[in-house]
């Protein structure tokens, strides 16, 4: 809960008040600045604070779709607490359509941050003392890496009760609990015990408008589940999410062509052939077992692989817990298999 006055980047938002900032995170070569875009919208009563963030990483363009979607939301006028949404936080990765910064860091690999350290850590350092210190809550937007997809999915240190709680609430059928990176942003925040959601969805450098209308959908959940938002007054129960308690790659056995048979989202069985690579002559193939039973959450887009690269992103479930593709078949992206 805040105060009834909120002062980012040294101006100051009141109960009620809806406003744009540009927060000043570093000089460019020509000494013109380079600017963080902020949003905040405030509801006439107090309530949480919660950040909503896109392009830590520059190049997975598709949170700031889902920023961009929110904040034209109807919903938002009956907002009760403040949200604070940054549609793009690693700008000069976003300008140069690069998920790093121009010192080749790792805006995610960089928090806390230092007020005179790296480009990368100057930039985590305004973030956390300008946005991430001033909330309650917030919910960080990514997507695959470049010539990677991912379904829709929740990542999230579930050992935090509270982080479950939003997990569950958000809506998508696919929760991976995951221990924070070193330096991450979900790092930092966990460390002060501030419920935090990572959503990841679609790939680098393109929009996906269903992962996009999840996403804007999974975010009004989570505020309406803390109180930021009236309940919907007929809403449709959520999916019952697949808890994933851990993931594995699998990776290129050898480099070719490679040819799958299996769609983001569709289950596989452990042993089960789920694609081959294959030489440029058709006339031999090296098949792709699935090593476990499970979900497949991420997986290449790119048909050409070297040996190591990694094509399936699996999530494994508890024994017994049955994954049906007739329950995830909504979330399968048929556009962005290879
Ligand atoms: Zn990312």
């Amino acid at each position: 809960m805040t105060d009834d006055v909120l002062s980012i980047g040294g101006e100051e938002i009141h109960l009620g008040e809806r406003r744009q900032l540009a927060l000043t995170v570093a000089k460019l070569y020509d000494f013109t600045d380079m600017k963080m875009p902020v949003e905040v919208v405030r509801g006439t009563t107090k309530g949480p604070v919660m950040f909503v963030s896109a392009a830590i990483h520059g190049d997975e363009i598709n949170g700031v779709d889902i920023v961009r979607r929110l904040l034209k939301h109807r919903a938002l006028k009956q907002i009760c607490g403040t949200l604070i949404a940054i549609p793009i936080v690693n700008v000069f990765g976003f300008n140069d359509k690069s998920r790093y910064l121009p010192d080749r860091r790792d805006l995610n690999r960089s928090f806390p941050g230092a007020e005179h350290g790296s480009l990368a850590s100057q930039v985590a350092y305004i973030f956390r003392t300008e946005i991430v210190n001033k909330c309650t809550h917030g919910i960080d937007l990514h997507t695959g890496a470049i010539h990677r997809t991912n379904l829709p999915q929740i990542r999230a240190d579930l050992t935090n009760a509270a982080n479950l709680m939003l997990a569950k609430s958000f809506g998508v059928p696919v929760i991976l609990n995951a221990s924070p990176r070193d330096g991450s942003l979900r790092e930092m925040v966990n460390d002060k015990r501030i419920p935090m959601l990572l959503y990841e969805a679609g790939t680098a450098l393109r929009f996906d408008k269903r992962a996009a209308l999840l996403g804007v959908e999974g975010i009004l959940n989570v505020m309406r589940s803390i109180g930021m938002l009236p309940p919907l007054l007929h809403s449709m129960k959520p999916p019952k999410p697949f808890i994933a308690k851990s993931s594995q790659w699998v990776r290129a056995p050898i480099s070719g062509i490679f040819v799958t048979r299996k769609k983001l989202g569709e289950p596989v069985m452990k042993d089960e052939k789920i694609g081959f690579i294959t030489n440029p002559f058709g006339d031999y193939e090296y098949a792709i077992l699935s090593p476990t039973n499970g979900v497949i959450i991420g997986n290449s887009i790119l048909p050409l692989a070297n040996e190591g690269d990694g094509l399936y992103h699996i999530a494994t479930f508890e024994a017994g817990e049955e994954v049906s593709n007739e329950e995830l078949y909504p979330y399968i992206n048929p556009d962005l298999t290879v």
